[in-house]
């Protein structure tokens, strides 16, 4: 297969990886860092699968403290600081706002657990944490006046699908091979895997000396049909958000308690809307068909409406999104199966975006035995675009700004999150928005869409309005059929 790297005699790659997901793609990267000739197969689109409904939390998980997790606490809290110096045009600081009041759990239970939270981050960068006013913070002037105190501390955003291509070009930099609409059909087990992948409807016949089924909510259908092995055991959930128009003008993530003890998330999402998510239920179907429910809209607009004083409705939703994960109270599952005489065979499901380079550098301990003497790499590594400080986004969309003048606020802040210090390669030498081709949509030209073709793996005009970016949220459906031919013309 020509994609793949050079043939060592034994195997065309050392690592195999099925699924471009959050865990496949850090793992691709982690093993490619590494030296190893890595293989990575995506039936669809990176981040196609669960990352679509991510709650973009890249955080501690304040609540999981009630559960007795402190140490997965500390960890993810240390990640996420690494995911900032390393992201920081994508991994965004804010204030998470938690109102407190008698229904839910006692007050002075949350103080407590935020003081220890605040002790557990120890020697983080990010303001520490404070009781809010809520009756004068304007904090509070879209949540119902009844509420009058809330918790107030540090934590992070990230649009997961962007982490997974921006893992997947960090990966192919390094030597990775990264195929999507590429579906592993058929694996045969001996001394090296033999996989058969329908490579954008060819027929294609892959060898590997170790393989990681990264394949998410598809793990189990994998295992049993393509590798034939018993079913793993793991139970799956659906979860959904919703997207509303704008309901607060200010920067802070809203961590609603639910009557049913689940916390709701209210978030600024792509200046002009809230995301509010997650419910969460019980899937046993083809993660394929997983799509929000009027269930699901009407729980989360019931949630939200507890405490803002906009009610919102099921009519409000212009964009729901849902996903599957695994049931997951261990923060991610890597299962090694070796057998005599026979190649390794890795099964990573599930976890919290925030410990998914934690996850990975797991993943890759257990295959050390085979390839030794490759040291962790990627914990101060940087992503593509994250070369410079993270108190600095602020200055990188003033440069941009003053290097090319033609371009919007809201323009350059939307590149400069995206792409970080790599706007330049989009914007070039171009003196005007007409330098940069067509325009679709509000921003979107022919420049950035080249540019996601080439080095992000876009191939269709919803890679890039629904998981490149957002711009799918804004854009009117002539500019979405501009963008379709004008892809499948280039
Ligand atoms: C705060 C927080 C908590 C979270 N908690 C959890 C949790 O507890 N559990 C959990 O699972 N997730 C959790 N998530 C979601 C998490 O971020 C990931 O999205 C999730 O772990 C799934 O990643 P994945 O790579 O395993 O699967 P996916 O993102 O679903 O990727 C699997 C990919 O495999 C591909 N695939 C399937 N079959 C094939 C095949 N035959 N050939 C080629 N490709 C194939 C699919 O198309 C898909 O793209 C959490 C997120 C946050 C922010």
């Amino acid at each position: 297969m020509g994609v793949i790297g050079d043939h060592d005699g034994m195997a065309d790659v050392d690592v195999a990886i099925v699924g471009g997901g959050l865990n496949g793609v850090f793992i691709a990267r982690d093993a490619a860092g590494r030296g190893l000739r890595v293989a990575l197969f995506e039936q669809g689109d990176l981040g196609g699968g669960a990352a679509m409904a991510a709650p973009h939390l890249m955080h501690g998980d304040f609540i999981a403290l009630e559960r007795g997790h402190a140490r997965r606490v500390r960890a993810a809290l240390s990640e996420r600081d690494i995911a900032l110096r390393a992201a920081p045009h994508l991994v965004r600081p804010m204030q998470f706002v938690l109102p407190i009041h008698a229904e839910e759990r006692p007050p002075a239970m949350l103080r407590a657990g935020l003081f220890f939270y605040d002790r557990l981050a120890g020697e983080s960068a990010l303001p520490r944490p404070e009781i809010l006013d809520l009756t004068v913070d304007q904090a509070g002037h879209p949540l119902k006046r009844s509420l009058g105190l809330a918790l107030a501390w540090s934590d992070c955003l990230v649009d997961e699908t962007r982490l997974v291509a921006l893992n997947a070009v960090d990966a192919a930099a390094r030597g990775a091979s990264i195929l999507t609409g590429a579906r592993c059909v058929w694996a045969e087990r001996s001394e090296v895997w033999k996989l058969t992948i329908l490579n954008r409807g060819r027929r294609e016949t892959v060898t590997a000396r170790t393989l990681v089924n990264a394949s998410g909510a598809w793990t189990r259908q994998v295992t049993e049909t393509v590798l034939h092995l018993p079913a793993v055991q793991a139970s799956f959930a659906k979860i959904s958000l919703i997207v509303v128009r704008r309901m607060f003008d200010h920067d802070n993530v809203y961590v609603l308690q639910n009557n049913d003890r689940r916390m709701i998330y209210a978030i600024p999402f792509h200046r002009d809307f809230t995301l509010i998510g997650l419910s969460e239920r019980g899937f046993e179907g083809d993660p394929a068909t997983a799509a929000p429910g009027a269930d699901d809209l009407a729980y989360l607009c019931t949630a939200a409406s507890r405490y803002f004083r906009e009610r919102i409705a099921p009519a409000d939703v212009v964009h729901a999104a849902a996903g599957c994960i695994a049931e997951d109270p261990h923060n991610g599952f890597i299962k090694m199966s070796r057998r005599r005489g026979e190649a390794p065979l890795l099964t990573v499901i599930g976890g919290a975006t925030t410990g998914a380079r934690r996850r990975a550098e797991r993943a890759l301990a257990k295959l050390s035995h085979f390839f030794t003497g490759l040291p962790p790499w990627t914990a101060g590594a940087l992503l593509p675009g994250g070369d410079f400080p993270c108190d600095a986004f602020d200055g990188q969309v003033d440069h941009a700004r003053r290097r090319w003048d033609f371009l919007g606020a809201d323009h350059a802040r939307r590149l400069v999150a995206a792409y970080g210090t790599r706007i330049g390669s989009i914007l070039g030498a171009a003196k005007s928005m007409d330098d940069l081709g067509p325009r679709f949509g509000h921003d979107l030209t022919g420049a950035e869409v080249r540019y996601l073709m080439k080095e992000e793996f876009s191939r269709f005009a919803d890679d890039i309005l629904w998981r490149r970016s957002k711009l799918g949220l804004t854009m009117p459906w002539q500019d979405r059929e501009a963008l379709a031919a004008f892809m499948a013309a280039a």
